[in-house]
Protein backbone atom coordinates (compact mmCIF):
# COMPACT_ATOMS: atom_id res chain seq x y z
CA UNK A 1 0.00 0.00 0.00
CA UNK A 2 1.60 3.28 -0.79
CA UNK A 3 2.15 5.88 1.96
CA UNK A 4 3.14 2.47 4.09
CA UNK A 5 6.61 0.96 5.75
CA UNK A 6 7.51 -2.36 6.78
CA UNK A 7 8.15 -2.49 10.51
CA UNK A 8 9.42 -6.26 10.59
CA UNK A 9 7.90 -9.53 9.23
CA UNK A 10 5.97 -12.37 10.97
CA UNK A 11 5.82 -16.00 9.13
CA UNK A 12 7.18 -14.62 6.06
CA UNK A 13 4.87 -12.03 5.67
CA UNK A 14 5.82 -8.57 5.88
CA UNK A 15 3.94 -6.27 8.02
CA UNK A 16 3.56 -2.64 6.90
CA UNK A 17 2.08 0.50 8.62
CA UNK A 18 0.40 3.18 6.73
CA UNK A 19 0.61 6.66 7.87
CA UNK A 20 -2.74 6.79 8.97
CA UNK A 21 -2.20 4.21 11.28
CA UNK A 22 -0.34 7.15 13.11
CA UNK A 23 -3.12 9.46 12.79
CA UNK A 24 -5.53 6.42 14.50
CA UNK A 25 -2.73 6.03 16.91
CA UNK A 26 -3.04 9.58 18.11
CA UNK A 27 -6.75 9.73 18.15
CA UNK A 28 -7.69 6.63 19.56
CA UNK A 29 -5.34 6.79 22.49
CA UNK A 30 -7.05 10.58 22.94
CA UNK A 31 -10.30 8.76 22.92
CA UNK A 32 -9.78 5.97 24.97
CA UNK A 33 -7.82 8.49 27.78
CA UNK A 34 -10.84 10.32 27.75
CA UNK A 35 -13.34 7.33 28.38
CA UNK A 36 -10.78 6.13 31.29
CA UNK A 37 -11.76 9.64 32.94
CA UNK A 38 -14.88 9.03 33.38
CA UNK A 39 -14.52 5.36 34.67
CA UNK A 40 -11.68 5.55 36.23
CA UNK A 41 -11.39 9.18 37.96
CA UNK A 42 -8.48 10.56 39.82
CA UNK A 43 -5.90 9.28 38.09
CA UNK A 44 -2.33 11.46 37.22
CA UNK A 45 -3.29 13.04 33.87
CA UNK A 46 -0.28 10.95 31.92
CA UNK A 47 -1.72 7.62 33.18
CA UNK A 48 -4.82 8.28 31.49
CA UNK A 49 -2.07 8.54 28.11
CA UNK A 50 -0.38 5.87 29.10
CA UNK A 51 -3.83 3.66 29.48
CA UNK A 52 -5.40 5.35 26.38
CA UNK A 53 -2.31 4.32 24.53
CA UNK A 54 -1.43 0.54 25.64
CA UNK A 55 -5.41 0.02 25.22
CA UNK A 56 -5.11 1.32 21.51
CA UNK A 57 -2.20 -0.59 20.65
CA UNK A 58 -3.36 -3.72 22.37
CA UNK A 59 -6.56 -3.32 19.71
CA UNK A 60 -3.81 -3.21 16.34
CA UNK A 61 -2.21 -6.08 18.25
CA UNK A 62 -5.50 -8.13 17.94
CA UNK A 63 -5.94 -6.35 14.10
CA UNK A 64 -3.10 -7.92 12.96
CA UNK A 65 -3.29 -11.24 15.12
CA UNK A 66 -6.86 -11.46 12.80
CA UNK A 67 -4.72 -10.30 9.49
CA UNK A 68 -2.52 -12.64 10.42
CA UNK A 69 -4.96 -15.63 10.37
CA UNK A 70 -6.63 -14.58 7.36
CA UNK A 71 -3.29 -14.53 5.76
CA UNK A 72 -2.24 -17.79 6.98
CA UNK A 73 -5.30 -19.66 5.71
CA UNK A 74 -5.11 -18.25 2.64
CA UNK A 75 -1.57 -19.84 2.31
CA UNK A 76 -2.70 -23.05 3.71
CA UNK A 77 -5.07 -22.76 0.69
CA UNK A 78 -2.07 -22.16 -1.77
CA UNK A 79 -2.07 -18.48 -2.02
CA UNK A 80 0.97 -16.10 -1.70
CA UNK A 81 0.60 -14.04 0.52
CA UNK A 82 3.34 -10.66 0.82
CA UNK A 83 2.09 -8.35 3.56
CA UNK A 84 0.07 -7.09 5.68
CA UNK A 85 -0.57 -3.40 6.33
CA UNK A 86 -1.81 -1.86 9.11
CA UNK A 87 -4.06 1.52 8.08
CA UNK A 88 -6.45 3.82 10.00
CA UNK A 89 -9.89 1.39 9.72
CA UNK A 90 -7.97 -2.12 9.75
CA UNK A 91 -5.91 -4.57 8.70
CA UNK A 92 -5.50 -5.41 4.39
CA UNK A 93 -3.70 -8.99 3.70
CA UNK A 94 -2.06 -8.57 0.15
CA UNK A 95 -1.80 -11.65 -1.47
CA UNK A 96 0.38 -11.90 -4.56
CA UNK A 97 -1.99 -14.05 -6.99
CA UNK A 98 -5.42 -13.97 -7.13
CA UNK A 99 -7.68 -17.59 -6.59
CA UNK A 100 -8.38 -19.12 -9.29
CA UNK A 101 -11.37 -20.64 -7.41
CA UNK A 102 -14.24 -18.41 -5.81
CA UNK A 103 -14.83 -20.54 -2.84
CA UNK A 104 -10.92 -20.08 -1.93
CA UNK A 105 -11.86 -16.26 -2.10
CA UNK A 106 -14.75 -16.54 -0.02
CA UNK A 107 -13.52 -18.78 2.30
CA UNK A 108 -10.02 -16.87 2.29
CA UNK A 109 -12.13 -14.22 4.17
CA UNK A 110 -12.73 -10.27 3.65
CA UNK A 111 -10.36 -8.85 1.39
CA UNK A 112 -12.09 -5.95 0.07
CA UNK A 113 -11.72 -2.73 1.49
CA UNK A 114 -15.41 -2.56 2.90
CA UNK A 115 -14.92 -5.78 4.81
CA UNK A 116 -11.44 -4.89 5.82
CA UNK A 117 -13.09 -2.08 7.75
CA UNK A 118 -15.44 -4.01 9.87
CA UNK A 119 -12.79 -3.95 12.82
CA UNK A 120 -12.23 -0.05 12.24
CA UNK A 121 -16.10 0.67 12.35
CA UNK A 122 -16.24 -1.21 15.58
CA UNK A 123 -13.28 0.61 16.98
CA UNK A 124 -14.60 3.95 15.85
CA UNK A 125 -18.17 3.45 17.05
CA UNK A 126 -16.82 2.75 20.49
CA UNK A 127 -14.33 5.48 20.39
CA UNK A 128 -17.46 8.25 19.21
CA UNK A 129 -20.22 6.55 21.46
CA UNK A 130 -17.01 7.19 24.95
CA UNK A 131 -16.29 10.71 23.54
CA UNK A 132 -20.14 11.35 23.50
CA UNK A 133 -20.23 10.16 27.38
CA UNK A 134 -17.34 12.00 28.01
CA UNK A 135 -17.20 15.21 25.94
CA UNK A 136 -14.63 17.31 24.87
CA UNK A 137 -13.47 18.94 28.57
CA UNK A 138 -9.82 17.10 27.53
CA UNK A 139 -7.57 15.16 29.64
ZN1 LIG B 1 -11.13 -10.34 8.69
Amino acid sequence: MRGSWRVGRIAGIEIGIHYTWLLALIIFTWLVGQGFTVTYPGWQSYLYWIAGFLATFTLFIAVLIHELAHSLVARARGLAVSSITLFILGGVSNLTEEPEKPGVEFTDGHRGTARQSRPGNRILAIMVRNYKNVGPSGI
